[in-house]
């Protein structure tokens, strides 16, 4: 019998591969697609303490997308504005996912493309390639995946659209006007919030004569989706060209599941919900969540104690910033420049969320 299946191949489930064959554990990984497909196919924001505390090498290279030099919050279209300084890396998600995988084959896992989990019976997984026997089973499946454990369906209301692409500029000059008349240098991202909803975003960076544009929004409160945002932003931006890669998907907001586990199946990343909700970032809380799991596996724990130590480090800060993200859902941009305005929402408060912390409790910046 093997040690550890994981069912999906995306970040979560190629770092719980990689990060237990790393250990000496022996573990067989499944995706339904192919491996260059799985995951998050676009560009994405983790904070770079996030690799330290997965025990993962920040990325570089060129899977190091750009590292964020400013960040500018604004309220809807402007004026009023907060800027931040956060630790925060811009990650080619395809080549992170590959990077985890190919981490996991030479650790001696063997990796499936092509290959869909049906359902848990009895501590065995059954696949479109028939049972498999495992020690563990992990459910990495994502928010639309196998629901191992029988996961609770996503209310509407807690399902953010959100989709981000890097797109040629057809006018670098125009482009760096848009940027200056925000008041912001190339490299620094401004996203416009509130647009579409008190959580919505336009969120826009320049790189090179490359612009990465990335939105979200809740369509259930009656807005637009991510990918329709997009649409409308470039619609009226003629200096932006066309797409070079990006997606668009739902992803679920909320606190994490009650339960990681049932029998031997442990569910993680966002088919656990392990998801800072306060902008929808799951990349950096799965790759932690794939350590910790991995570490408590390899030296003899089980599914109750990786738990416990999760919650016990992780669980109140996910829960306390999905209250700002309820908080957030129904605020208009005048509400978020009032917020901005009394020092509610300030640079302290942005830099601690986008790195997805407790803020300093004294500080006035
Ligand atoms: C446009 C967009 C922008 C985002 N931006 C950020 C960001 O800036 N920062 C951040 O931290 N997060 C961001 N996120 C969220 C982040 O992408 C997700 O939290 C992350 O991808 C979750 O990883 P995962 O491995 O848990 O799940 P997934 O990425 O969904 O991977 C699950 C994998 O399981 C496979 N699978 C599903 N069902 C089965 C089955 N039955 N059998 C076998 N395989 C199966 C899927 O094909 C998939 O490859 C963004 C999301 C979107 C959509």
């Amino acid at each position: 019998m093997i040690d550890v299946a994981v069912v999906g191949q995306g970040t979560t489930g190629a770092a719980v591969a990689a990060l237990c064959a790393r250990r000496g554990l022996s573990v067989v990984g499944l995706e339904r697609h192919d491996l260059q497909e799985a995951g998050a196919r676009w560009v994405n924001g983790v904070s770079g303490w996030q690799f330290d505390e997965a025990q993962i090498e920040r990325p570089s290279g060129d899977e190091l997308f750009g590292v964020v030099t400013a960040f500018h919050v604004v309220a809807g279209w402007g004026p009023q504005r907060v800027t931040a300084k956060p630790d925060l890396l811009e990650v080619d998600m395809r080549k992170l996912v590959a990077r985890l995988q190919q981490v996991a084959i030479a650790h001696g896992a063997t990796l499936h493309p092509n290959v869909t989990a049906h359902g848990a019976q009895n501590g065995i997984l059954e696949t479109s390639i028939g049972r498999i026997e495992a020690r563990w089973i992990v459910d990495a499946s994502g928010f639309s995946g196998a629901r191992l454990i029988g996961q609770p369906r996503i209310q509407p209301r807690d399902i953010c659209a959100a989709a981000q692409e890097v797109r040629r500029v057809v006018d670098i000059k125009a482009a760096r006007s848009f940027f200056e008349s925000h008041g912001a240098a190339p490299g620094d991202t401004v996203c416009f919030t509130s647009i579409a909803g008190g959580y919505s975003i336009v969120n826009v960076t320049l790189k090179g004569e490359t612009i990465g544009i990335l939105t979200g929004s809740i369509p259930a409160d009656g807005y637009p989706t991510g990918k329709a945002l997009i649409d409308q932003f470039v619609e009226k931006h003629a200096w932006i060209g066309d797409t070079i890669f990006g997606g668009a998907r739902k992803l679920p907001l909320g606190r994490p599941i009650k339960k990681f586990s049932a029998g031997n199946v442990i569910a993680i990343g966002d088919a656990a919900v392990q998801m800072f909700s306060a902008h929808g970032s799951g990349i950096g809380a799965g790759l932690i969540a794939a350590n910790l799991l991995a570490e408590t596996l390899a030296t003899g724990g089980d599914a109750a104690r990786y738990e416990r130590l999760w919650r016990k480090r992780y669980g109140l800060l996910f829960g306390a910033y999905d209250l700002v993200r309820r908080f957030s859902q129904n605020r208009t941009p005048e509400q978020l420049a009032a917020l901005m305005r009394i020092g509610v929402v300030s640079p302290n408060s942005i830099k601690a969320g986008l790195e997805q912390r407790w803020p300093a409790p004294f500080s006035r910046a």
